[in-house]
């Protein structure tokens, strides 16, 4: 609360630290303190916001889920939310697996990379 009652005081009501200090009853020194610790709160908060929010985004464009037919290469995506095909619907067989969108597979993303269009599974 003491951060609090110090941000409002030096950047809400925009006084001098002498002027701030004095109405927390706190030496110039300790308001500084103050303030620092408040002001960096706030940072992370908006840090972490932006950072979630940039998360959400990210989310939101990967909606769909994309799989490949081992049988047939074929590839299509269904949106989150409809469960995982049972069969390809080109060949309707039932070996696939998912791949990230973009190529990769779903898992170990990096690593084996260059695996995606071979299949080779480990
Ligand atoms: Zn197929």
């Amino acid at each position: 609360m003491d951060e609090f009652e110090a941000l409002r005081l030096a950047d809400l009501e925009g006084l001098h630290q002498e002027q701030a200090a004095e109405q927390m009853n706190v030496s110039r020194q300790t308001f500084g303190r103050i303030v620092e610790a408040a002001r960096r709160k706030v940072a992370q908060v908006l840090v972490g916001g932006l950072a979630l929010r940039v998360e959400g985004g990210i989310v939101q464009m990967t909606e769909q889920r994309t799989f490949l037919c081992d049988q047939c290469r074929h590839t299509w995506s269904v949106p989150y939310g409809t469960g995982r095909p049972g069969e390809c619907p080109a060949c309707k067989g039932s070996s696939i697996h998912r791949i990230e969108q973009g190529g990769g597979p779903a898992k170990g993303r990096g690593a084996c990379r260059r695996q995606r269009v071979g299949g080779a599974k480990s």
